[in-house]
């Protein structure tokens, strides 16, 4: 179990990240991140059902259990192309660095744009930090509300309505909210992360000042460039908010989520509001290519497993998101989803399948098609493990 003992956080996000992350050769490595992230959930998993939370604790179970990859083997890349991902970033590492790596792709393309049209803008790594306190919802509340007050004196300067404040060099900025617990103290440490696209360095001791007066309480900030030829790393900062409470005990990442679920933890502003992530957090196909779809399994201590390779396939035919969650969803057995899973590899490769299938019937063609018999199997499958 050495694998649990290994850190998720800033290191697993900048590995999704990475340029050549769905390169075939980086499967391995990948699926050992995908792997520590589960068993995280599954531990989480064990502390909510404890806590009488039976609901969330069957969702984090299943959370990845089954991933389902497109190897594109004319090209080198694999994709994962349908897992039952539980959404709840803030308890999953799984959905947490699944989510991170698509806000750091969307605004990576994003500071490309805004670069190419304004070349003089250099991006600063701005944090912001408020006191500790024992109470991490009074303390959110606090970081939240004195980080409206920052933004409204930057609008108003803008408007020419008030006085400069440092906030106001930035042309655009995406920020998140990070929480870690002192490790001697015990209390909890919001402190905030962004991203400033600026003309002129932010000077961080009137930074400092500024927010002091904001605060009332909390004065320290720190300001640094961020490396052009490198801006991801500033994002990954930023991004790795959700990761991190995977750092947390589980007892601490329970409150946290308890606390915080439902807020959000991360905004922009300016040149970088208004980014369209997407919320799938499956990798996009490669249209019009052939390759071979990889089942594999999760096993508990051991990882992911390769349980079925399909033929090759030629179509890019939509077929496995149709069912795969509801199969899931309605308890299949893992010999029901394999015998359902090859039933439906035959049909899309067009080849006459030798017996009537789960239900019967004929081959389904379209998608639609493909959705329809799913569900008539489904009604059919005996839902018993
Ligand atoms: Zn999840």
């Amino acid at each position: 179990m050495q694998e649990k003992e290994n850190p998720l956080g800033l290191d697993a996000l900048a590995g999704e990240s990475h340029k050549g992350a769905d390169d075939a050769a980086a499967l391995p490595v990948r699926l050992g991140r995908y792997s520590r992230a589960h068993h995280r959930a599954i531990d989480m998993a064990s502390f909510a059902r404890s806590a009488g939370d039976v609901k969330t604790a069957a969702k984090l179970d299943r959370c990845g259990h089954y991933l389902v990859f497109r190897d594109y083997f004319t090209v080198g890349k694999v994709r994962l192309h349908a897992a039952d991902f539980c959404g709840k970033h803030l308890l999953c590492p799984l959905c947490a660095i699944r989510r991170g790596a698509k806000l750091v792709k969307s605004y990576l393309e994003r500071l490309q744009v805004v670069s190419q049209a304004k070349p003089e803008l250099r991006p600063y790594l701005v944090t912001l930090t408020v006191k500790n306190g024992c109470d991490l919802g009074e303390r959110f509340r606090h970081l939240h509300h004195s980080m409206g007050k920052m933004t409204q004196a930057r609008r108003s300067y803008l408007r020419g309505k008030g006085p400069h404040v440092e906030m106001a060099k930035a042309v655009g900025g995406v920020a998140s909210y990070e929480f870690k617990r002192g490790t001697r103290s015990g209390l909890w440490h919001p402190h905030s992360h962004a991203v400033w696209l600026c003309y002129e360095a932010p000077d961080s001791e009137k930074l400092s000042s500024e927010w002091h007066s904001v605060t009332g309480d909390s004065y320290i900030v720190d300001v640094r460039p961020i490396e052009q030829a490198d801006p991801v790393s500033g994002f990954l900062e930023v991004f790795k908010y959700a990761v991190k409470f995977s750092d947390l005990p589980l007892g601490d990442n329970w409150e946290g989520w308890k606390t915080l679920a439902g807020r959000r933890l991360v905004f922009s502003f300016g040149d970088l509001f208004g980014v369209k992530v997407p919320d799938e957090l499956t990798d996009e196909c490669l249209d019009d290519l052939p390759y071979v779809e990889m089942l594999y399994r999760f096993f508990k201590g051991a990882g992911y497993s390769l349980v079925k390779t399909s033929d090759v396939q030629e179509s890019t035919v939509e077929s496995i998101p149709e069912w795969f969650n509801h199969a899931v969803e309605a308890g299949w057995s893992d010999e029901q989803i394999l015998r359902f899973y090859r039933e439906m590899q035959t049909r899309i490769n067009g080849s006459p399948s030798r017996d009537r299938g789960i239900n019967g019937g004929d081959p389904p063609r379209s998608g639609g098609e493909q959705a329809v018999y799913a569900a008539k199997a489904l009604d059919g499958a005996p839902g018993t493990r």
